[in-house]
């Protein structure tokens, strides 16, 4: 049987998007509120522009504070009936709305790709996940009320969760799809409503996901999106009285301005920050899988990842051999079109962003530290915001490079001594999201994971995602967790309720005196 070329399936890529592209040019990306496709009340849009080429892909409806309004009253209304449905029926529609995922996964994965330039192999993958996410927490629904019976001598004290009410969801561009089905999913499974606000830089899948949820039968108002930018509709979301909750995913200190933005209303706020997490490897680690897992870790989904590991502490022991080794394998890293099967780095998501990731090759060499592949933006098919990927070597834990959240194919690389020694850089920066361990000595692994400022740590593996398991991040790198049971601690009210034996002694005050 023929089997299909590399270049075939580029191709096939190519030809599966036109179609969906030329649509998308013609119609345009209005916001879904209350299961109706509409523009801003001020008629205002902007142009979303694909990191491959920089062509115009959609103008996009521009949300402000009166969309946010309408978005909110929708969720509102539409929060009655909806945390009444029964799990049982919850379940199926999320079932189905997990089913028109994978029905449109080849769709979502090339239109990822255009709008966001991440490579074909990663979002074919991301697209699947995000129909995982809502099959998951479909078979959550069941649970999502469940609580405890702690009783006392005289009190059955049961506790029970409800939902919070309608909330919002504020995600990034870096695979947002797939991310704000992780945020949407447990959300609508907790039975709340949402209104999501997607990065203005990736509105186009969220588009489609708010298609997707409303041809499977979600209700309407039961997910309404809201395009825009951040200090426009992202904030009158953080505003909104009727808002109950804010799970955001994006940076730092977007996350502490959402905190503020927030206080006067008293929101919840879930948030998923930055990351500069170090990935440790030591002298007696299995070395080959460690460098598949290091190059993974960073060189993947254009290093627009939060969990990346962008510092690589080595044991000085063997330090050379691996930085040989690891150069070897940066230096044939495949840069190109992002609909290509054989690429492994696309175009980084926009021009600002490629400007941010270039501006560390001087900082590096700046602050002393050596360039020793990569270092300068790439011509690559199109024209686009393309980087070299670049290894950072002779660099010390307190160089900018190693401390600050680059978010592109940048790794630098710090040698450590001992054990003690590499605690000490990987909790020397501010943020906490991962640590990645390699050694061959399960004792070490145990105490440096315990040692490590990090809420997840992987050891001897690189990020294998597991649903029911916790996903967040300490310090500068978030405030609460995703996942299984967690989600639904931040999405709905834990309410305690307390039944009477009716034998308790209750104090009996207004008697008359006798
Ligand atoms: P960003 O903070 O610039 O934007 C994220 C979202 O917030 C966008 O939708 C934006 O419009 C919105 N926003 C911006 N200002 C706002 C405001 N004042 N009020 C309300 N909303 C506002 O982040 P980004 O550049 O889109 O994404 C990259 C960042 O996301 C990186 O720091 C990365 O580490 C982080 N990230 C973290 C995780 C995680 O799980 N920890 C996952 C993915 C990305």
């Amino acid at each position: 049987m023929d089997k299909a070329t590399p270049k075939d399936a580029f191709q096939a890529n190519r030809d599966r998007a036109a179609p969906l592209l030329a649509r998308l040019k013609s119609e345009g990306i209005g916001h879904m509120i209350d299961g109706k496709t509409v523009p801003s009340v001020s008629g205002q849009t902007f142009e979303t522009k694909s990191p491959v080429d920089g062509a115009v892909l959609a103008s996009v409806a521009r949300g402000h504070a009166e969309d946010i309004d309408r978005a909110a009253s929708a969720a509102t209304q539409a929060f009655k009936a909806w945390r009444e449905v029964s799990a049982a029926a919850r379940r199926k529609l999320l079932h189905r709305v997990a089913d028109a995922i994978e029905d449109h996964a080849d769709d979502i994965a090339v239109l990822e790709c255009i709008d966001t330039g991440q490579a074909h192999r990663f979002m074919a993958k991301a697209a699947i996940r995000a129909a995982e996410n809502f099959r998951f927490f479909a078979d959550k629904c069941g649970e999502a009320r469940d609580g405890l019976n702690t009783p006392s001598e005289e009190h059955w004290n049961i506790s029970t969760r409800v939902p919070i009410g309608p909330v919002g969801v504020i995600t990034p561009w870096n695979t947002p799809f797939m991310l704000s089905t992780w945020k949407i999913a447990p959300a609508l499974a907790a039975g709340c409503t949402v209104v999501h606000k997607p990065a203005e830089w990736s509105p186009v899948t969220a588009d489609l996901l708010a298609r997707l949820a409303k041809q499977a039968g979600l209700p309407d108002g039961v997910l309404n999106t809201v395009h825009g930018f951040g200090e426009e509709a992202g904030k009158a979301l953080t505003e909104h009285p009727a808002i109950k909750a804010i799970g955001f995913v994006g940076e730092s200190t977007t996350g502490s301005a959402i905190m503020a933005q927030g206080a006067p209303t008293l929101k919840r706020v879930h948030f998923e920050l930055g990351g500069k997490n170090p990935v440790i490897v030591f002298e007696d680690a299995d070395l080959d899988r460690a460098l598949d897992a290091v190059v993974f870790m960073i060189y993947s989904l254009n290093g627009e990842r939060c969990t990346s590991s962008s510092r690589l502490l080595v044991q000085e022991s063997i330090a050379d051999k691996f930085i040989e080794k690891l150069t070897a394998r940066v230096k044939t890293l495949k840069v190109g079109h992002p609909l290509d099967p054989a690429t492994e780095i696309g175009p980084l998501i926009h021009e600002r962003h490629l400007a941010k990731v270039c501006s560390y090759f001087d900082i590096a060499k700046k602050d002393g530290a050596t360039i020793a592949v990569g270092g300068k933006p790439h011509d690559g098919p199109g024209g686009g915001h393309y980087v070299q990927p670049t290894l950072v070597t002779g660099a010390h834990s307190k160089m900018r490079v190693a401390q600050e959240e680059v978010f592109g194919p940048f790794l630098t690389v710090i040698p450590f001594k001992d054990e003690q020694d590499a605690i000490e850089i990987a909790n020397g920066v501010q943020y906490g999201l991962t640590g990645y361990v390699w050694t061959g000595d399960m004792g070490r692994a145990l105490r440096v994971a315990d040692a490590l400022e990090a809420g997840m740590i992987w050891l001897n593996s690189e990020n294998v995602r597991h649903l029911p398991t916790p996903f967040g991040g300490m310090k500068a790198s978030g405030i609460g967790r995703d996942g299984g049971d967690y989600s639904f601690d931040f999405y709905m009210e834990t309410k305690h309720v307390s039944l009477a034996r009716g034998t308790h002694k209750i104090q009996r005050l207004g008697l008359p005196s006798s």
